[in-house]
């Protein structure tokens, strides 16, 4: 019998898995994948690391509340974080560098749009404001939802928190264009500005102007080893290749899961624990762990919850690194020309791939380390959905694949002439992939949308069982390195007060 059995080593998993180990409590982390880590993870292709998922990772300053949950799991000792520069974003002839922080890219951008000065002074304003609001509450004992059950302490929180980005942006600016810059990156928290709520935005972005971008040195898996070593030194174990098929429920409370070997359906096991923590994607939970009718009364639950977009990525090995052919830029933010309006992002994201905006990470920009010496890795990343590559036969997929690749990478070459002809290695990952790795519906990357009706409040999940809680992009606060991580965080933090509270007063 343990204490908890979390369901997946995403980091939502990992890092409840490690709060719950390193307060004492006899911890099993299942695995389907043969690596910790879900999306945070690397791959190895000859002698190149390639990231899987990770850009950059926001803040890590003193008002982030990531600090505290890394720093209680001594993940600033074993892990590396190195500051990402800046961004760069093209839209045809346009070409704008955006420094790191408040300052500097609020000077940046008044600058190029003097006639606009009270706008983006505004914009900046309540996006840190909100941030602020939000770093104002302590993160353990679960404290951060204090702040969303108390409003009213959080003004700017509270009066934005039915708007969405768009809707702002159109209240405070008249240039599209500006819009456009104000808004290069939402596509790190969903598809359409006019649909993402402000709070969630401003919460990331705010940490980003605040504490900067980070890439962590080696690669997100460093960050999920670490995570997953802390749950093994703590006496728990994390069990790779393990399918968890089944939780079982008895007189209304989550009491254990029933597993077995991911690929072959073999050596099926039944484990035991007084608590189990769900990393994996909440629809799945509802239509294929939990049993009737528990399983049916979260189905209701979140009926009409939209999921999030996917993405698709190519995966990019160079002969030498970028900066020989001119690039000096980690991020560069390509919105196609054909984009005149913000209001004509949602429609662009299911453009053509000939078309649609995309973003490329050079690694060889920071001391990412995952390329030997002479050689380079990045990543082009584009918004794209499910149905995109539905229903197509397996040849039918291939050739896709292969097509948006030369497709993707011609609009690459064109960005960063010569980078076409140094590619050593291209692999293209869609929401298929993105699905079979992590089996998150839809191959969905930041769970459910962060539209205003489930951001904050509204995406408080009530479990259908006692003892069962939620910890992953798909619960609350949301998606992203660090909506999953606080995730976990949140949920390890709800079982110890759980525990606690059920725990006897000591005898005066
Ligand atoms: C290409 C890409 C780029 C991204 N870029 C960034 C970025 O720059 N910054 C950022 O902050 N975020 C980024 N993200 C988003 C971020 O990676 C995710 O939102 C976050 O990692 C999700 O974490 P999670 O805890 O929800 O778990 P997931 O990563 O979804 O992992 C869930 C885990 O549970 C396991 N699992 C599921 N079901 C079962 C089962 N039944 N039994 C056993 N195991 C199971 C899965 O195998 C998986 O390992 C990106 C994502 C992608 C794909």
């Amino acid at each position: 019998m343990h204490d908890t059995i979390v369901v997946g080593a995403g980091l939502g998993g990992l890092t409840a898995g490690a709060k719950l180990a390193t307060a004492g409590q006899d911890v099993l982390v299942l695995e389907k994948h043969t690596i910790p880590g879900g999306y945070a993870t690397t791959f190895q292709r000859g002698e190149c690391e390639f990231e899987v998922s990770l850009h950059e990772i926001d803040g890590l300053d003193e008002g982030d509340a990531k600090r505290e949950v890394f720093a209680e799991l001594g993940v600033f000792d074993a892990v590396e974080f190195e500051p990402v520069p800046n961004y760069r974003v093209r839209h045809g002839d346009g070409d704008v560098t955006l420094p790191h922080g408040r300052e500097a890219m609020e000077a940046a951008l008044v600058e190029a749009f003097p006639e606009e000065a009270a706008g983006i002074e505004r914009f900046f304003d309540v996006v840190c404001r909100i941030r602020e609001e939000i770093s104002e509450f302590p993160m353990s004992g679960g404290s951060l939802r204090t702040l969303l059950t108390a409003p009213f302490t959080s003004p700017t929180l509270l009066r934005y928190r039915k708007t969405t980005l768009g809707e702002f942006l159109d209240s405070l600016v008249d240039d599209e264009r500006l819009k456009l810059l104000l808004s290069f990156n939402y596509a790190y928290y969903n598809d359409d500005p006019y649909t993402l709520a402000l709070p969630f935005f401003a919460a990331g972005q705010g940490s980003y102007l605040a504490g900067g971008g980070h890439y962590v040195k080696g690669g997100s898996q460093a960050l999920s080893d670490h995570l997953a070593s802390v749950v093994e030194d703590a006496g728990g174990s994390v069990e790779l290749g393990r399918l968890v098929t089944d939780i079982l429920v008895e007189d209304g409370r989550a009491t254990g899961v029933r597993h077995e070997k991911t690929n072959t359906g073999t050596d099926a096991r039944t484990d035991r624990a007084r608590t189990v923590v769900a990393n994996g994607a909440i629809p799945n939970v509802a239509e294929h762990l939990l049993p009737d009718p528990h399983g049916a009364d979260l189905h209701a639950e979140i009926g009409d919850f939209e999921r999030g977009p996917s993405l698709t990525t190519l995966y990019l090995a160079f002969e030498t690194p970028l900066c020989e052919l001119g690039n000096d830029h980690y991020s560069t933010f390509v919105v196609d020309e054909s984009v005149d309006a913000l209001s004509e992002t949602a429609t662009n994201s299911h453009a053509s791939f000939g078309r649609r905006s995309f973003a490329f990470v050079d690694y060889s920009q920071v001391a990412a380390d995952l390329a030997p010496e002479g050689q380079s890795t990045g990543t082009v990343a584009t918004l794209d959905e499910w149905d995109n590559w539905a229903g197509l036969t397996d040849e039918e997929y291939r050739q896709k694949k292969a097509h948006v690749k030369d497709v993707l990478l011609r609009r690459l070459d064109e960005q960063i002439p010569g980078a076409a002809d140094a590619v050593a290695h291209a692999e293209l990952a869609t929401p298929k992939t993105m699905h079979r790795y992590t089996r998150n519906p839809g191959g969905a990357v930041y769970g459910f949308a962060q539209t205003p009706s489930q951001s904050l409040l509204n995406r408080q999940i009530r479990a259908p069982v006692s003892d069962l809680y939620f910890a992953s992009a798909w619960s609350f606060p949301g998606g992203g390195f660090s909506g999953a991580i606080l995730s976990g965080y949140g949920a390890a933090s709800n079982v110890l007060q759980r525990d606690s509270r059920a725990e006897p007063a000591a005898a005066d």
